[in-house]
């Protein structure tokens, strides 16, 4: 299994996560021992699923018209739960930053001023003193801005830890923000979220790019998406899973393009 994961390289993303794993600024945060049930398992060098339950042959990349900045809390970056690394495997452009919030992400902050994008923040409208920044209508914001790249910010951490990033960081409270509006109900079941209505960030992703209009990119995420949960509920049944559908859709995506 592992060898398997070695021939297929990391994606550009999951390369920039360990190195802010591994960096300096890192350690300056009050390190935590990762304790957290599973934590003792052997996992794939590549996909970081339990060894004998890797994914990696089903990373499937695609393309998106829309590209994706994921801020990601400094305490998410050793979590193998997190999920926005789907969307990093899947979408090569993906882009990540470490949130801290004493070191504003540089990197970030300029490319927040390059004129070829027009970024979004990704959050629920569901507070009043930022109503006038809400899109109603993501069409209509685009109206007269096609020539410009539609980026999508995800805050990537707990629910509580997403709050406190869109509160306190500075760089992000002129942006507009786009509310997730779905009827989808969470397929995640690695962490509890507060309500089924709470997405994780890979489901976060499947509904803006639908919203965008691109549905293949959202077929592929949905599938590996769907992949990365069975790999899980497989481990914690011990017995490997059999080709799903899910499975046999990505390695058909992948024959064919
Ligand atoms: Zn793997």
């Amino acid at each position: 299994m592992a060898a398997e994961s070695l021939r297929k390289p990391l994606s550009a993303f999951e390369q920039e996560v360990r190195r802010i794993a591994e960096s300096p600024e890192r350690f300056q945060h009050p390190r935590r021992p990762f304790t957290a049930r599973g934590s003792f398992i052997r996992r794939c060098s590549g996909c970081r699923m339990p060894e004998d339950f890797c994914i990696c042959r089903f990373r499937t990349e695609t393309r998106s018209d829309a590209e994706f900045w994921v801020l990601m809390h400094i305490e998410e970056v050793n979590k193998p739960t997190n999920t926005a690394r789907l969307i990093g495997d899947t979408l090569p452009s993906t882009r990540v930053f470490p949130w801290q919030r004493m070191s504003p992400p540089q990197a970030f902050i300029e490319l927040l001023k390059d004129e070829r994008y027009q970024p979004f923040i990704i959050f629920p409208d569901d507070q009043p003193d930022y109503q006038d920044r809400v899109v109603q209508d993501y069409p209509q914001a685009r109206k007269n801005q096609e020539h410009k790249i539609p980026v999508f910010i995800l805050l990537d951490g707990t629910w509580r830890q997403a709050r406190k990033m869109f509160r306190q960081s500075e760089y992000l409270q002129e942006l507009p923000v786009l509310p997730v509006r779905s009827n989808r109900k969470t397929s995640y079941q690695l962490r509890k979220p507060a309500s089924e209505a709470h997405l994780c960030t890979a489901e976060v992703g499947i509904e803006l790019l639908e919203m965008a209009g691109d549905k293949e990119a959202a077929q592929v995420l949905e599938n590996y998406f769907a992949v990365f949960n069975q790999g899980y509920a497989a481990a914690r049944r011990q017995k490997q899973a059999d080709l799903s559908e899910a499975m046999q859709w990505l390695l058909d995506y992948q024959q064919s393009n």
